[in-house]
């Protein structure tokens, strides 16, 4: 059967997923007979090499290298997908280890305040958790429901971990302008994701970030996304197209942490063509390369 469609958003172990990189990219070239996955770790590159030698294994599958990058949002964050980026660039990886560092210091700032709140847990057993992964608030989440102090991650988030929970602690990230600019010096695309999930749903909201942001030097944006309802799908197309950005699409795979989502089908209904998207945001990588 030809290969046609694509997924452009993907995570694995080596952040938040539950699948190493070699399984994210068998189940997409094998399982779902894609054309071209994009595994796109939270402000880490680290996957792809483990990544690639495994693209190279099925014949007319296309690994695209691809990062999730937390930027600021107000006191929030919004997350910026990189595309046919350099993951050797050393000022990228220079940036992204200051961020790294930071989400480093941040864990254990949690995890004291979870401490201090009566809930015992440690360092040791959150990172037993992420094994070679970053570590992030859903280990910490799981820990918590190891030991018994919530029922399920959606528990943690809202009792503790969630901005503005008890256990909440800011994190370092840098600014929309400096973290798309960040993927262009790595001869990468900028894509905003998920927008659905930005500015709270408020699509008026929505659109005067998109614009700003599209002033910016933003490239694209994810349309087609797992959670994205047809409604959706049609607004968000017309604001790229307003915005003259490239309409991207991806199902946030994430493993057993977000059980719904498969890779390339979403929660059932996706489908992302490869034709229409990948010329056209190659072409545009190729203008910062
Ligand atoms: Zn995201
Ligand atoms: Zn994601």
């Amino acid at each position: 059967m030809e290969r046609k469609f694509i997924d452009l958003h993907s995570h694995s172990t080596v952040s938040d997923g539950s699948e190493s990189p070699t399984t994210v990219v068998r189940t997409a070239a094998v399982d779902k007979n894609l054309k071209a996955l994009a595994l796109s770790d939270h402000d880490t590159v680290e996957g792809l090499d483990e990544a690639y030698a495994e693209a190279e294994k099925h014949e007319g599958f296309e690994l695209i290298p691809a990062i999730e990058i937390s930027a600021e949002y107000g006191d929030g964050t919004i997350h910026i997908l990189g595309y046919f980026l350099d993951r050797h660039s050393p000022e990228l990886l220079a940036k992204l280890k200051v961020l790294q560092d930071a989400r480093e210091e941040r864990n254990p700032q949690i995890i004291a305040k979870l401490n201090e709140l009566g809930m015992e847990i440690t360092e040791e057993e959150v990172a037993e958790i992420a094994g070679k992964g970053v570590i992030g608030r859903p280990h910490i989440a799981r820990a918590l429901i190891n030991r018994g102090h919530v029922k399920n991650t959606e528990e943690a988030f809202d009792k503790y971990l969630a901005k503005n929970g008890p256990a909440y602690i800011n994190k370092e990230r840098f600014s929309q302008a400096d973290s798309i600019k960040m993927i262009h010096d790595a001869g990468g695309v900028a894509v905003l994701a998920h927008p659905k999930y930005v500015h709270g749903g408020d699509l008026k909201g929505v659109e005067e970030l998109i614009a700003s942001m599209a002033e910016q030097g933003l490239d694209g944006l994810e349309v087609f996304y797992s959670s994205h309802n047809k409604k959706e799908v049609k607004w968000f197309k017309e604001l790229a197209d307003k915005y003259g950005l490239i309409a991207t699409g991806g199902s946030d795979f994430h493993g057993v942490t977000k059980p719904d989502i498969e890779i390339g089908t979403g929660m059932g209904n996706l489908k992302v063509s490869y034709e229409e998207i990948i010329p056209k945001l190659r072409e545009k990588a190729k203008s910062y390369q």
